[in-house]
C-alpha cells in the first residue's frame, strides 16, 4: 500500500469555530494585522506554531493522572530524567518551563559583555536570550541553505569553513560554546547530517570549544540522517539521535517540539560547574532541582512523549505529512523553500509577493490574506521578526522573507491540510493584490509578538 496514513485514531475531539472572510477581516483590522493578536477561537486551522500544540496520547494522559506532585524528589521526576539521559547520555538533567528558561539559565552563565555565541542558525528566543546577557549571536549557514530554490538534502548544515574562520578571528578564548539547531528551525526546517555535526565537533574540540545542540526536533533531524545520509538506512530513529547528542556537551531543548507536550524544557550537560551554577539560577526562578518550572504530571507526559516521538510509524506519518503539502504548493506553482523541512512549509515571500519590497513586509502581507481569505493562521519569519535599523533608522532586511505555515503535531488530518492547499493556492492566484504594511507600535526586541502594523 502506498497510503501512508495517520498511526493513531481519534480518541477526544475539540470543535472548530467557524467564521466568514468578512468577520475575519474586521477581526484582523482590530489584531492591527499582527497574527499573534488574534483570539484563538478566532482561527480555523493554526499554523502559527509546531510549539507545544501537540496532541498527546492516551498514555500521555494517564501519565498526566499519575504524576507525582512531591516538591523535591518526585517519582515523576526520576522517570524524566532517566528518559532524558538514556537519549542524551548528559550527566546533568535541569527540567524548566519550556527551552527559553533553559537558554536563559545557560547564557546567564556562559554568556555576557565580550562573549560570542555561534550557531547555524539562532531561533529567535536563544538570540534573545543571548544578547540580553551582553554576548553576540552569530549565523553560520551554508550558501545552499540560503537559498529558498535550491534543492539539497541538508541545508541545514553549519557552514565549517565560515565557522572556523569567526573562531580564529574573535579568538576561541571568548566563545564559551558554540550550537547547532536540529532541524534549523529559523533556516526553513531544515536538516543537519551526522556527518556535519560530526565536523563541527572535531573543529570545535581543536579550539576546545563545547557544542551544544538546540535539540528541539531532534527526532524529525534523525528520521531525515536515517532517509537521506549514507549509512544510516538500517539504524533506528533511536540509535542516530543517540549519535547525534554523542557529538555534543550538552543540549537546551524545547519539550513543546519533539517531547509532544504542551509545556516543558530542560537543560542537560557534562559539565559539572556551568550545572552547579544552572541549579542555583534555577531554583531562583524556576523552581527546585526536580522539577524546574513544571508540574510532576509535566515530567511524566514528558518522558512519555520522548519515547513516542522515536516511533518509526510517528516519525514517516509526520514528515510525510509535511512534505503533502509541500509538494501539492509546488505543483501549483507556489515558491516555498524547498525541499520541505521537517515541521513547517515556508513560503518564499520574496518570490511570492514580488512586488511588495522588504521594508513593506512581503511576509506579512501573505499571512494576512492567508487569514482573512480562509481562516488560517500563519507567522511570518523575515524582516518583521529578524528585521534591524542601521544609525539612519533604515530597515536591514534578513537574507530572506519566509512566511512559515508550522503544522502542530498529531492535530489535523489530510483533509485539513487539502483545505490549506486549497486557500494557498487561491491567495497565490490573486498575489497581484496583496498591499505592503507599516509599522505603527514595535518593542525594542522580539518585536513581532507585540508588533502593529497598519495597511500601506
Ligand atoms: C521553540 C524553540 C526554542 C524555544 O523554546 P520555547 O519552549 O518556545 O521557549 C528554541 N530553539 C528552537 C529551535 C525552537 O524551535
Amino acid at each position: 500500500m502506498k497510503t501512508i496514513i495517520e498511526p493513531f485514531k481519534i480518541k477526544s475531539v475539540e470543535p472548530i469555530r467557524f467564521t466568514t472572510p468578512e468577520d475575519r477581516e474586521a477581526i484582523l483590522r482590530t489584531a492591527c494585522f499582527n497574527p499573534f493578536l488574534i483570539h484563538a477561537d478566532d482561527v480555523l486551522i493554526d499554523l502559527l506554531t509546531d510549539s507545544g500544540t501537540s496532541a498527546m496520547s492516551a498514555k500521555q494522559w494517564a501519565g498526566i493522572m499519575d504524576g507525582d506532585e512531591a516538591y523535591a524528589g518526585s517519582r515523576s521526576f526520576f522517570r524524566f530524567e532517566a528518559a532524558v539521559r538514556n537519549l542524551t547520555g548528559f550527566k546533568h538533567i535541569i527540567p524548566t518551563h519550556q527551552g527559553r528558561a533553559a537558554e536563559k539559565i545557560l547564557f546567564t552563565i556562559v554568556g555576557g559583555k565580550g562573549k560570542y555565541i555561534p550557531n547555524n542558525t539562532h531561533f529567535d528566543t536563544t538570540r534573545a536570550n543571548i544578547e540580553f546577557s551582553g554576548a553576540e549571536a552569530f549565523d553560520f549557514q551554508t550558501e545552499e541553505g540560503k537559498r529558498p530554490d535550491f534543492i539539497a538534502d541538508f541545508k541545514g548544515n553549519m557552514n565549517i569553513p565560515a565557522l572556523e574562520e569567526f573562531i580564529k578571528k574573535v579568538g576561541p578564548a571568548n566563545i564559551p560554546l558554540c550550537l547547532i539547531t536540529v532541524t534549523n528551525n529559523s533556516g526553513g526546517g531544515q536538516p543537519v547530517s551526522m556527518a556535519n555535526i560530526r565536523e563541527t565537533k572535531r573543529v570545535l574540540e581543536h579550539y576546545a570549544i563545547p557544542l551544544f545542540l538546540d535539540a528541539c526536533r531532534f527526532a524529525e533531524n534523525a528520521y531525515f540522517i536515517k532517509t537521506r545520509e549514507p549509512g544510516y538506512a538500517t539504524k533506528s530513529a533511536e540509535e542516530i539521535a543517540r549519535e547525534m547528542f554523542s557529538y555534543a556537551d550538552g543540549c537546551t531543548m524545547s519539550a513543546k517540539k519533539d517531547a509532544l507536550v504542551n509545556m516543558g524544557g530542560f537543560l542537560a550537560l557534562n559539565d559539572d560547574t556551568i550545572a552547579l551554577n544552572a541549579r542555583n539560577l534555577l531554583i531562583v526562578t524556576e523552581g527546585f532541582t526536580t522539577y524546574g518550572g513544571l508540574a510532576g504530571r509535566d515530567l511524566e507526559a514528558i518522558a512519555q512523549g520522548l519515547e513516542e516521538v522515536l516511533d518509526e510509524h510517528y516519525l514517516t506519518y509526520r514528515i510525510r505529512s509535511v512534505g503533502y503539502l509541500g509538494e501539492k504548493l509546488v505543483a501549483g506553482g507556489v515558491p516555498i523553500v524547498e525541499p520541505p523541512g521537517g515541521h513547517a512549509i515556508y513560503l518564499d515571500a520574496k518570490r511570492f509577493a514580488a512586488h511588495i519590497p522588504p521594508h513593506q513586509y512581503p511576509g506579512q502581507a501573505i499571512v494576512c490574506e492567508l487569514y482573512r481569505a480562509g481562516g488560517i493562521r500563519s507567522v511570518e519569519i523575515g524582516s518583521v521578526m529578524f528585521g534591524k535599523y542601521d544609525a539612519d533608522g533604515k530597515l536591514i532586511p534578513p537574507p530572506m522573507e519566509l512566511v512559515r505555515l508550522a503544522i502542530p503535531r498529531r492535530v489535523y488530518t489530510q483533509s485539513h491540510i487539502d483545505y490549506v492547499i486549497e486557500v494557498v493556492l487561491d491567495v497565490f492566484a490573486r498575489r497581484m493584490d496583496l498591499r505592503g504594511l507599516k509599522i505603527t507600535e514595535e518593542a525594542p526586541i522580539l518585536r513581532h509578538f507585540t508588533a502593529k502594523f497598519a495597511l500601506i
